[in-house]
C-alpha cells in the first residue's frame, strides 16, 4: 500500500465484479441482476464524460454551496494544549450534510438514464430528505419507504420529505424500521426498474453503488486536502471521520491513501460493548452477508444482522462499506469507537467554544479529535470531518439530558 499510487488504487478498487479484495460484490435476485448492470455500465460511460462532469461542477458550486470551507478550531485546541484541530465543514453543505453530495450525482445519473423516479429506504429520515432535495432539483419523481416507527419518530424529516415533493411509503411489517423499509424499495425497484433508479444512502450495498457513492463522495477528501495545504503548507498528521455505512468518511480517506497520514474511522460504542448496545461493525463484527454485499457485520447466534443502537440515528447500521473492511483488513486504515458519552461531550464542547452544533454523528469524530488531543505531550494536527449539522438534534439532547448534564460532562 506504502507504494500504491492514488490514482492506480482507484483503477484497481472495485475489480470489475465489484470487489475489494474479498469483499463487496452483488448478491442480488436474479430479477435485479439487469437493473445494476445497466447502472453499473451507464456509470463507467458518464463519469468519464465531460458534459456530466462539468454539470455536476456547476450543481456542486452553484447549488450545493461547495468548496465547504476547512476551518482551525483555535479556541478548541488551546483549551487541550499542543493539537491543532481541523473541520471539513460538510455542515455548511446544502441541506446540512455530506449526504447530498451522492444524491445529487445519482440524481444526475438517473437523468442521463432516463429515468422518471427515484426509490430509496430512508431509517432516521436524513436519506430521504437529501434524495427528496435532488428529485426536487432534477424534476424527477421521488418515492420513499420507511418503517411506521421510524415516521412516528422522525416528523420534522417527514415533513420535509413532504415539503419537497417525495411520496412517503409507509411500511408496516416486522419491525417497521430501516430493514424492512429496505425490502420495501428494492421490491418497488423490481417492480419499476424500466423507468426508475434505487439510490442507496451510503457506500454499501450491491456494486456498483460502494463505488458510486465513493467517487461522489471523494470531493470532500480532495478539497480538504487542498484547503489544508493552502493553510498550512502541510498535510494533516491524522485525518479522521465518523463511520456508519461509510461515506462521508470514504469520501475523506480516499484522497490521502497515498500520503503519510494516519487514517482513523470512528465507530459508535454507543452504551457499551455487548451486541445491542453500540454499531461498531468493524470492532466487534465478523465478516458475512447482508443487504447485496459481502462486508463486516455484526451477528445475532443464528448469524442474522445484530441488534445496533447509537446515541446519533445515522450510525447505527450492523455493517460497514465493504472498501472499509479492506482498508482495515490491509492495515492501511485503522478504527477506534467513541461512547455516546464521549459524543455528546464534544457536541456541547464544539458548540460552546467554536459556535459550531455538530450532528450527534459527526460529534463522535470531533470527540475522537479532543481525546488524542488530551494526550500527555500530544503535537500535531488533526483533520476531522464535521459530516453534518447538530440542529436535527437539539429537541432529542435537551430532551434526554438537559443542559445541567451538558454542563457538567463538558467541563
Ligand atoms: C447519515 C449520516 C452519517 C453516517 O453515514 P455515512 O454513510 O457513514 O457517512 C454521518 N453523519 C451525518 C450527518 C449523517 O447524516
Amino acid at each position: 500500500m506504502e507504494k500504491c499510487n492514488f490514482k492506480t488504487y482507484l483503477k484497481n478498487f472495485p475489480s470489475k465484479d465489484g470487489y475489494f479484495g474479498q469483499y463487496g460484490g452483488a448478491y442480488l435476485p436474479d430479477e435485479l441482476k439487469p437493473a445494476f448492470k445497466e447502472i453499473y455500465h451507464a456509470y463507467l460511460t458518464i463519469c468519464k464524460s465531460a458534459s456530466f462532469i462539468n454539470e455536476l461542477r456547476r450543481i456542486r458550486k452553484e447549488f450545493q454551496g461547495r468548496p465547504t470551507p476547512v476551518y482551525h478550531c483555535e479556541r478548541l485546541s488551546r483549551k487541550f494544549g499542543n493539537v491543532q484541530i481541523y473541520l471539513k465543514r460538510e455542515d455548511l453543505n446544502h441541506t446540512g450534510a455530506h449526504k447530498l453530495n451522492h444524491c445529487m450525482g445519482e440524481g444526475l445519473l438517473a437523468k442521463y438514464l432516463g429515468k422518471k423516479r427515484l426509490i430509496a429506504e430512508t431509517g432516521a429520515g436524513q436519506h430521504g430528505v437529501a434524495l427528496a432535495t435532488a428529485a426536487a432539483f432534477f424534476g424527477l419523481e421521488c418515492e420513499i419507504h420507511m418503517g411506521e416507527v421510524d415516521i412516528a419518530k422522525q416528523a420534522p424529516n417527514v415533513a420535509r420529505m413532504k415539503v419537497l415533493g417525495a411520496k412517503i411509503i409507509p411500511v408496516s411489517h416486522g419491525a417497521k424500521t430501516l430493514k424492512e423499509a429496505v425490502d420495501s424499495a428494492f421490491q418497488s425497484y423490481l417492480e419499476n426498474y424500466h423507468d426508475s433508479i434505487y439510490c442507496i444512502g451510503s457506500a454499501v450495498g450491491p456494486h456498483p453503488f460502494p463505488m458510486m457513492v465513493r467517487d461522489f463522495q471523494m470531493i470532500v477528501g480532495i478539497e480538504a486536502k487542498e484547503q489544508f495545504a493552502e493553510m498550512t503548507g502541510e498535510l494533516p498528521d491524522i485525518v479522521t471521520a465518523c463511520v456508519g455505512g461509510g461515506s462521508n468518511s470514504i469520501g475523506m480517506f480516499v484522497p490521502f491513501l497515498d500520503d503519510p497520514v494516519t487514517i482513523v474511522g470512528i465507530e459508535p460504542l454507543g452504551k457499551g460493548k455487548e451486541l445491542g448496545q453500540h454499531a461498531a461493525s468493524i470492532t466487534y463484527g465478523s465478516e458475512g452477508e447482508m443487504h447485496g454485499f459481502n462486508s463486516i457485520m455484526l451477528k445475532d447466534k443464528e448469524g442474522n444482522p445484530g441488534e445496533v443502537y447509537s446515541i446519533a440515528s445515522g450510525l447505527d447500521y450492523p455493517s460497514i462499506g465493504p472498501e472499509h473492511a479492506f482498508l482495515h483488513d490491509i492495515g492501511r486504515i485503522q478504527y477506534d469507537t467513541v461512547s455516546d458519552e464521549e459524543a455528546l461531550e464534544a457536541f456541547f464542547l464544539l458548540s460552546r467554544l467554536e459556535g459550531i452544533i455538530p450532528a450527534l454523528e459527526s460529534s463522535h469524530a470531533v470527540a475522537y479529535a479532543i481525546r488524542e488531543a488530551r494526550e500527555v505531550n500530544a503535537t500535531g494536527s488533526i483533520l476531522v470531518n464535521l459530516s453534518g449539522r447538530g440542529d436535527k438534534d437539539l429537541d432529542y439532547v435537551i430532551e434526554k439530558y438537559g443542559l445541567d448534564y451538558l454542563n457538567k460532562i463538558s467541563k
